[in-house]
C-alpha cells in the first residue's frame, strides 16, 4: 500500500463550499481525473453534450488549487484568488452570467520605502521601470528569434527599480525570469483583473453542484488500448471509459509515473520539461495595517529581505496575503522551518519596516504548502526557456484516448485558473466530438 502522505499546513482547513455531488456510473463514457477548474470544467462540458462522465479526484474535496476557507467569518483562498484576463476568462463570463458577485480589482497600489511611504517620483520611477520592461519583453518575444530567458532583454539602465520589477515578475511567472521562456511569459493576456466575493473556490466549488464525482479516489494507473481506458484507483477500483480528460498538474505527471504504457516521446518530452513554478500565500490577519484600501497590491522596498509583493485589505477585511516565492520558499525549505518559520519571516519582515507596535494585533492564522502538497506539487507549471511549444504539444490527444487539461496548456492564461477551465471545455469537445462519430471505438 501506497503511505498516506503526510497533511501540509492548508490541508488542515476546510472549504468553505462542500457542493452536493453525485455518485459515479460504473461504466462511463468518458472519465475525467481530477476535479479542480479544468476536470470540473471538462465534467460540467461533457454533461451538458449529454455525454456520461466520471470524475475521480484524489482530495476529500473539489477545486484542487482553488479552495475558500473561513476565517474569523470570512471567506479567505488559500490558492488562486484573483480572476485574471476578464475578457477571456471563462469563469468570469460563466460569472456574469450567473450574477455572481464580481468586482473589479483596484489599479491603485501602495509602495513603501524603508520606514515610510513612497514619494510620487518615487511611484512614477517603479511606473515606468515596469512599462520599459514588459515592452522589451513583448516585442523581443513577438520577433519569433530563438527562445532565450525573459530576464534577458530586460533594460540594463532601469536602476534600483529593475530588481523591483524582476521580482514582481518571478513572483508571478512562479520562478525567476532567468529561468522562464521569453516566448511564454508575455503571452498571458493578465489585464482587468475581478475578484469575487466568497472566494475564488467556493465558486468553483458552487459549479461541481451536482457533477458525478469521486472524492478520496487517487488514480494510480492509468492504461489504454483499443477498448479504451482503464483507471485504477488506489483503493484497486478500476474504472473502464471510452476516453479520459486528465487534468492532473504537470508537476504530478512529471514526477509520478501513472501511465501503463510508455506515452509518445513528444508527451513525455513536454511534460517533464516543465518547471515547478512556486507561489505561496501567508495569511495575515492584521486590522490596524496601515494600508487603506479594499484589494490593493502594496510593495515594500528598501529593508534587508525583499518581499515580493503583498495584496491588502482583501474584499475591505482585515486579510491580507504576504506573498512567498520560489526563493523565499528555498530558503525556508533549507532551514527546515515549516509554516511557523513563514510566520517568523513575516513578522521580522514588517517590523523592519513598520515598527514592533504596529504588529500589535498581527495573527497569521494560515500559510500555504502547494509546493509540498502531493497533489500539485507546486503553483503552477513553468515553461523554461526553449520549452515553449509544450503547452500547444498537449493538445494532442494519445491514440484517441486520452486527452489532457489543465493550466499547464493554455498559452494565453496560462498558470491560472480561468485558463485550465477553458482548456477543460476544450478538451470535453474534441472528445464528445470524436465520441459522436464512434472513432473511440474503433480499432485505431
Ligand atoms: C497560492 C496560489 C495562488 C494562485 N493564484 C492564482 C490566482 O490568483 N488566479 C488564478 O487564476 N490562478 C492562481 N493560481 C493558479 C491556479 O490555482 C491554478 O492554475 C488552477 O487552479 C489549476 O487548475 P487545474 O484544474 O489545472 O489543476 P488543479 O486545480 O490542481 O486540479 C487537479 C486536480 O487533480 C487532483 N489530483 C492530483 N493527483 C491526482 C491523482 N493521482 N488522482 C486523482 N486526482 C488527482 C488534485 O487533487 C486536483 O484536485 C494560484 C495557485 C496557487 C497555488
Amino acid at each position: 500500500m501506497t503511505p498516506t502522505p503526510p497533511p501540509v499546513a492548508h490541508s488542515h482547513f476546510r472549504p468553505s463550499v462542500a457542493p452536493r455531488l453525485a455518485p459515479i456510473l460504473p461504466d462511463p463514457d468518458v472519465v475525467v481525473i481530477g476535479a479542480g477548474a479544468a476536470g470540473i470544467a471538462a465534467a460540467r462540458r461533457l454533461v451538458e453534450r449529454g455525454v456520461s462522465v466520471a470524475v475521480l479526484e484524489a482530495r476529500d474535496r473539489v477545486g484542487g488549487r482553488l479552495v475558500t476557507t473561513m476565517l474569523r467569518g470570512h471567506a479567505v483562498d488559500l490558492g488562486g484568488h484573483w480572476l485574471h484576463a476578464g475578457p477571456i476568462n471563462p469563469l468570469v463570463r460563466l460569472a456574469e452570467a450567473r450574477r455572481e458577485p464580481l468586482r473589479v480589482a483596484a489599479q491603485e497600489s501602495h509602495l513603501w520605502v524603508g520606514r515610510r511611504r513612497a514619494r510620487r517620483e518615487e511611484e512614477r520611477a517603479l511606473g515606468r521601470a515596469f512599462a520599459l520592461a514588459d515592452r522589451a519583453m513583448t516585442e523581443h518575444a513577438a520577433r519569433n528569434g530563438p527562445d532565450r530567458p525573459a530576464a534577458s532583454v530586460i533594460p540594463p539602465g532601469l536602476g534600483p527599480w529593475g530588481e523591483r520589477v524582476a521580482l514582481v515578475h518571478g513572483l508571478v511567472s512562479g520562478r525567476a525570469l532567468s529561468e522562464v521562456s521569453l516566448q511564454d511569459f508575455p503571452s498571458m493576456e493578465y489585464g482587468d483583473n475581478r475578484f469575487i466575493a466568497g472566494g475564488y473556490g467556493g465558486y468553483l466549488a458552487r459549479l461541481a453542484q451536482g457533477l458525478p464525482i469521486a472524492l478520496d479516489s487517487p488514480v494510480r494507473r492509468i492504461g489504454w488500448s483499443e477498448a479504451g481506458v482503464s483507471v485504477e484507483t488506489s483503493g484497486g477500483r478500476t474504472t473502464r471509459a471510452k476516453a479520459a480528460i486528465v487534468t492532473l498538474p504537470m508537476m504530478v505527471l512529471r514526477d509520478e509515473n501513472l501511465f501503463a504504457q510508455a506515452l509518445p516521446t513528444a508527451h513525455r518530452n513536454a511534460i517533464d520539461g516543465f518547471s515547478t513554478g512556486i507561489y505561496e500565500h501567508a495569511v495575515l490577519h492584521w486590522p490596524s495595517c496601515p494600508f487603506r484600501g479594499p484589494d490593493r497590491l502594496a510593495s515594500v522596498v528598501g529593508g534587508r529581505r525583499k518581499p515580493p509583493g503583498l495584496l491588502t485589505r482583501i474584499d475591505g477585511t482585515p486579510f491580507h496575503f504576504f506573498e512567498i516565492d520560489v526563493h523565499g520558499a528555498a530558503e525556508l525549505d533549507a532551514a527546515r522551518s515549516g509554516p511557523d518559520g513563514v510566520r517568523r519571516l513575516v513578522r521580522s519582515v514588517l517590523a523592519e519596516h513598520f515598527g514592533c507596535r504596529a504588529l500589535h494585533d498581527l495573527a497569521i492564522p494560515a500559510v500555504s504548502e502547494w509546493r509540498h502538497d502531493p497533489w500539485s506539487r507546486g503553483s503552477w507549471a513553468v515553461v523554461p526557456p526553449g520549452h515553449a511549444e509544450a503547452r500547444a504539444l498537449l493538445h494532442r490527444p494519445v491514440e484517441d484516448r486520452i486527452w489532457f487539461a489543465g493550466e499547464a496548456l493554455s498559452r494565453l492564461q496560462w498558470g491560472t485558473a480561468g485558463g485550465a477551465y477553458e482548456e477543460g471545455s476544450r478538451a470535453a469537445d474534441e472528445v464528445a466530438a470524436r465520441l459522436s462519430r464512434g472513432a473511440a471505438l474503433r480499432p485505431l
